[in-house]
């Protein structure tokens, strides 16, 4: 099975009936929950996670609102998981999300370009990294 690191963001964390929401989402989609645990990062790793995206506009918006308040991460596993995971999440503009895409997670809750309410690892090589930043321990159980 593939592997996934998925994660609902803060604004969705902040709001139950969004988490809840996301949670059924992945439930009814037959994705397994490896591992899951909810973390605030420090601004250094809010940093460091997103250090692809250093020279971007947004980097620091993004960076800032990571590291806002509490998410939840998660390792997710099946036949396609990457690409499932990211059909679900839907664009990542929100308007694009909210006009093509209306059913997906962001068009449903995502409330701006940053605030988008969920990530998702974007390729194998990401998600191996993504999970690594998360679950340390995984790859050794
Ligand atoms: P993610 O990495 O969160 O799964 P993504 O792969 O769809 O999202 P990226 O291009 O990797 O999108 O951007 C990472 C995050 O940076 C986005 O999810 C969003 O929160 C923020 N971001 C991306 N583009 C913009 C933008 N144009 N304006 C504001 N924030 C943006
Ligand atoms: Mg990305």
């Amino acid at each position: 099975l593939q592997l996934t690191l998925a994660i609902i963001k803060p604004d969705a964390v902040a709001h139950p009936l969004f988490l809840e929401a996301v949670h059924q989402t992945i439930l009814d989609n037959r994705l397994l929950i490896v591992r899951s645990k909810d973390v605030t990062w420090s601004r250094q790793e809010s940093q460091k996670f997103y250090q692809e995206h250093s020279g971007r506009f947004f980097y620091q918006r993004l960076v800032e609102f990571m590291a806002s308040g509490p998410m939840r991460a998660y390792i997710l596993a099946h036949e396609e998981a990457i690409p499932l995971w990211r059909s679900l999440m839907g664009p990542t503009r929100v308007f694009r999300a909210q006009h093509t895409d209306p059913e997906s997670i962001r068009g449903s809750f995502g409330l701006t370009d940053t605030r988008n309410t969920v990530h998702g690892s974007d390729s194998a090589a990401s998600a191996s990294r993504e999970i690594a930043f998360f679950f340390p321990d995984f790859n050794e159980e």
